[in-house]
């Protein structure tokens, strides 16, 4: 079990001046596997730009071409909880054994192991066996390495041995080439007046840009109409220019994540521990109340839930601030940071 997600492939990847080192050295690096300089491969950007779909791009296609080699896709959250979970159960030992048995280790969002000294004393050894025996390391981070805060000069020393690139924001001829891509794997035709429409006016991440053609195919198939100038329109208007600038799904999930202290990922995911149903459940609550998004949109955002579960959170929440004055107090807090 590699826990890569197969439809991120280098062949989904759209290439574009915003990342094509970080593509180029992926690729590098899945041709030959701990034989480049680039070990570890470092792939840093801010949120939505690709860097999940990059490094595990990467790992499907070692796992591919060299069917006998173990790659492991993990991220660093799960990997900082199966350490507390290995001291808990006095089993540390079998957690690095683990980990040393790895040819290819992919590690997601390593900015998460700042401030956590033990399991980075512990990601420092396994790394340094890892390198040492020429097996790959493959690390993705939010921010460059120098302004990762809260953690050893050791272990960023060791993150820049080897390349790191940058991902960036999609310039114009990219977002129309990942429009383009998305519709046509959806098996969509639009006017090329409509792609420029959009292209030009969604200049935010590519997870942005993915959720605006997701409501663009529900609105299109729910009206029954084909995507045109017209329905682009009205769609867009209706989800992100009506609104202040400051309101998107990225910010309205950020304060979610900063106020109840979980991380991106756990929010967006499929954790059904309690202090993590309540913030996503929260988090598709606000997005409904303050954005125009459908349902499969806002789902979407939250791993593709579908419109059910989302119909289902706003009714939890609603029934939570009814019964619980504190939770009422919390959630029109939240909400009036967009107000
Ligand atoms: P990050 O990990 O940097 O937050 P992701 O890798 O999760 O971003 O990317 C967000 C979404 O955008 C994913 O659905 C991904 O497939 C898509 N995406 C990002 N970059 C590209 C690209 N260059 N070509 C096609 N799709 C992309
Ligand atoms: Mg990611």
């Amino acid at each position: 079990e590699s826990y890569l997600n197969p439809k991120y492939t280098f062949d989904k990847f759209i290439e574009g001046d915003c990342n094509r080192l970080g593509r180029a050295a992926g690729l590098a690096v899945a041709n030959k596997p701990g034989l480049t300089s680039f070990n570890p491969l470092m792939i840093y950007g801010g949120v939505g730009l690709g860097k999940t779909h990059l490094i595990q791009a990467i790992g499907n296609q070692i796992k591919s071409d060299y069917p006998g080699k173990f790659v492991l896709y993990v991220s660093t959250e799960k990997f900082t909880n199966q350490f507390v979970n290995a001291i808990r159960n006095n089993s540390i030992e079998s957690f690095t054994n683990f980990y040393l048995q790895v040819d290819v280790l992919i590690i997601d969002d390593v900015q998460f192991l700042s401030g956590k000294e033990k399991t980075q004393e512990t990601f420092f050894n396994i790394f340094n066996h890892l390198h040492q025996s020429g097996k790959q390391i493959i690390l993705s981070s939010d921010r460059a390495p120098r302004e990762l805060n809260g953690m050893e000069d050791r272990l960023l020393s060791r993150f820049k041995w080897g390349l790191t690139a940058d991902l960036q924001q999609p310039d114009y001829e990219t977002r129309i080439a990942i429009i383009q891509k998305k519709l046509q794997d959806d098996g969509i035709q639009i006017d090329f007046e409509v792609l420029e429409y959009l292209a030009h006016t969604i200049q935010t991440n590519v997870r942005e840009l993915e959720g605006v053609i997701i409501s663009l195919m529900a609105q299109a198939s729910l009206t029954r109409k084909d995507i045109d100038l017209e329905l682009a329109k009205s769609t867009l208007k209706s989800i992100v220019n009506e609104q202040e600038k400051e309101l998107s799904v990225e910010n309205i999930l950020d304060v979610v994540t900063t106020y109840f202290e979980v991380d991106m990922d756990t929010l967006r995911g499929k954790c059904r521990k309690k202090e993590n149903v309540f913030p996503r459940q929260v988090a598709m609550y606000l997005l409904k109340e303050l954005t125009n998004l459908p349902l499969k949109s806002i789902g979407y955002h939250f791993g593709g839930r579908d419109h059910s579960t989302v119909i289902h959170a706003v009714q939890a929440v609603s029934e939570a601030m009814e019964t619980d004055k504190s939770i009422e107090k919390t959630v029109r807090k939240l909400y009036g940071r967009f107000h």
